[in-house]
């Protein structure tokens, strides 16, 4: 993971501009020739290197956080009882499928782990680093039975290990963030508590919400996002035994129900065209398992609310 952080173009051209800003090389942006004027000067670089992935990570996890704490207060507490013990064991084998599937490694954001957020709302959202929120309503309105449970998941899964998320917040971060922190950010490797405000601010304008929870979640992902994890959900549902064609349904019934609310754009970019094609993928056969979600889940949240 960590040659992967290093690597990726963000670092790698920020740093650049930043080490020749600081004079240790002379160099030219246009050609990316970079000449070390001593070896003293590129172990300092690659402290550097090191020090901007310490406050990247800083960045990531005070962001992570907001959106946490701000989809908890637009939509509801995460729910504690035996339904989230039951959903967190159906994610158990859809992350491994979904991380062997995509081929990641477990660490850092492919620590997949759910929340039953306390509302009516069908929301399902997966915050970058693993946490994946789905609101009570989804359970009952939307998904009818342990294979769209784990079409659901895998899905969420399939967006956080492909980085849909994160691959916006970085773009704003080094947008209208990253430039303005300067020489406090160079010395210290570390975000001060008026850039971690700031790093929670941009996370939550990039997804669309605010931190007093009274805006909900308005993002939408790519439609080639939503082609991805839609058939990385395929994939694992046809790993685990599961009917693939639960996928499909699952994500009929979602598009509906985010199409019914007029006043919200909805996140997940399910078109016609794009389930029609998900419908004629070749797979095995595999079981729905509607009963054991109609005993824990559905029978529960009836008793829940009664
Ligand atoms: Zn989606």
């Amino acid at each position: 993971m960590l040659i992967k952080r290093v690597s990726s173009p963000f670092t790698v051209r920020g740093l650049l501009g930043a080490v020749c800003a600081m004079g240790l090389f002379s160099c030219d942006i246009q050609t990316q020739e970079i000449l070390p004027s001593s070896l003293g000067d590129i172990e300092d670089s690659v402290n550097e290197i090191a020090k901007k992935e310490e406050v990247k990570m800083e960045y990531r996890e005070a962001s992570c956080d907001a959106i946490y704490d701000a989809m908890v207060k637009a939509y509801g507490k995460p729910m504690k009882g035996p339904i989230p013990v039951y959903v967190a064991g159906v994610l158990l084998e859809v992350a491994d499928a979904t991380r062997t599937i995509m081929e990641v490694d477990g660490g850092d954001q492919n620590r997949f782990r759910a929340a039953i957020l306390d509302t009516d709302d069908p929301v399902c959202f997966g915050i970058p680093d693993g946490r994946i929120l789905l609101g009570r309503g989804l359970l009952e309105s939307v998904v009818k039975n342990e294979a769209q449970l784990a079409a659901i998941l895998a899905h969420e899964c399939a967006h956080i290990a492909a980085e849909h998320v994160w691959k916006r917040l970085d773009k704003a971060f080094e947008e209208t963030f990253w430039l303005q922190m300067g020489s406090e950010l160079l010395s210290g490797g570390k975000l001060s508590e008026r850039n971690i405000r700031k790093a929670r601010e941009t996370a939550l304008k990039e997804v669309g919400l605010d931190s007093r929870g009274r805006k909900p979640l308005e993002f939408a992902y790519e439609r080639r996002e939503e082609r991805q994890a839609l058939e990385v959900a395929q994939d694992v549902l046809e790993s685990l035994g599961y009917n693939v064609l639960d996928v499909v349904a699952m994500a009929s019934t979602l598009r509906a129900v985010e199409a019914a609310d007029a006043e919200r754009k909805p996140v997940h970019n399910l078109s016609g065209q794009l389930l029609s094609r998900l419908e004629d993928r070749k797979f095995t056969p595999g079981r729905s398992g509607r009963e054991p979600y109609e005993e824990s889940v559905l029978a529960r949240l009836g008793e829940q609310q009664r």
